[in-house]
């Protein structure tokens, strides 16, 4: 069972770090190490049964997904306080020393009364050392939410026409995702035209696209609980040459970043890729955003491809690639794709790459 060996990474670092326990609270943690979703706690000693603290609403989801497996499902009743069952649990597993992943302040606070401050250890970025390194099976389901994301990406272009709303456009791409079988929208997809395009995080709204109009369009697919995330820039019509300039600015600093990713490259060296050639092409202030973000579970995960990040990538790693050009009130381009890192180079996972103008 795949996640029982996950399970095992959590006993090992509550050993690792000499814990008693391992407490995992956030949903995507909980995902990693079980493969479930909805419990609000699990609790993982380095011996022993690993414990789910489950609510009413999830528990008989929790006992199918865990029937067999050597993991305690306990139920946590409607009258019963989620951090009072914590607290029993933890005093019968005589714990002293937690670590936790991230809490509730009022949690903390609870657990900080119990065993003290120096009880009490974050272990997040251990988290995240496990979780940036994606295995065979997360990579399958990675790049199967990206051929999702580039097959409906592909349909973009016949759906632009003046006259045409941003949410026109959402709605039918949200239904070709579904349809083409994502489980979920990892994120609001980003239909952007017009001056809107400008806004690297505008949303659709209900603008008519017009002639001219860059637009940009940002979305994404879940397939086995992982992710994808992927832009294309599109041009309502015939674009012009400013459009033209960054559209050629943005791409070439996306091919080049690319280009840079492999094993052993730093971060902000990538970033950095990226940033030179858009200063270069006289566009330093425009590109306003990080390159990009890890992918896996969740849309944005560590680590960032950004200036200051000197952390070295590693094979495994999925990593979007993201430059951007945004000229306030005129309009903006962003190309992304979703790229698994390799010991030797990387492999882009979505695309291939639209082209920048439709009819
Ligand atoms: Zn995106
Ligand atoms: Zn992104």
């Amino acid at each position: 069972m795949p996640h029982q060996m996950r399970l095992d990474k959590a006993r090992e670092l509550a050993r690792g770090l000499e814990l008693d326990a391992l407490l995992v609270a956030s949903p995507a943690n909980i995902f990693y190490f079980t493969g479930f979703r909805g419990a609000p706690r699990l609790l993982v000693p380095p011996d022993g049964k690993p414990i789910l603290l489950t609510p009413g609403v999830d528990l008989a989801a929790a006992q199918q997904h865990f029937s067999g497996a050597e993991v305690e499902v306990r139920h946590v009743r409607v009258d019963q306080r989620p951090d009072d069952v914590l607290l029993e649990v933890l005093r019968e597993l005589q714990v002293r020393r937690l670590g936790f992943d991230s809490l509730p302040l009022a949690t903390y606070r609870r657990l900080a009364g119990e065993l003290g401050e120096e009880g009490l250890a974050e272990v997040v970025e251990q988290v995240w050392e496990l979780r940036k390194v994606k295995d065979k099976r997360e990579v399958a389901a990675i790049r199967r939410a990206c051929e999702v994301a580039s097959k409906v990406m592909a349909l973009v272009p016949e759906l632009l026409a003046p006259g045409v709303r941003e949410l026109e456009v959402a709605g039918e791409l949200e239904r070709e995702l579904r349809l083409a079988g994502s489980e979920e929208h990892p994120f609001p997809i980003i239909v952007a035209s017009g001056p809107n395009s400008a806004l690297p995080h505008a949303r659709a709204s209900g603008r008519e696209l017009r002639k001219g109009d860059p637009v940009v369009v940002d979305l994404g697919a879940t397939c086995e609980g992982y992710v994808s995330d992927m832009t294309r820039t599109f041009v309502v019509g015939r674009p012009e040459p400013w459009q033209e300039r960054i559209y050629v600015a943005v791409r070439e600093a996306q091919l080049a970043a690319v280009e840079a990713l492999r094993a052993g490259v730093r971060a902000c060296d990538v970033d950095a890729v990226a940033r030179n050639l858009i200063d270069r092409a006289g566009y330093a202030d425009y590109f306003v955003h990080s390159l990009g973000h890890g992918v896996g579970i969740e849309v944005h995960e560590q680590p960032r491809l950004a200036p200051g990040v000197e952390e070295e990538l590693r094979a495994g790693y999925v990593i979007t690639v993201e430059p951007g050009i945004y000229l306030p009130g005129r309009g903006g381009v962003r190309i992304e794709d979703t790229v698994l890192v390799l010991e030797e180079g990387r492999e882009v996972l979505t695309g291939p790459s639209a082209p920048p103008r439709t009819r």
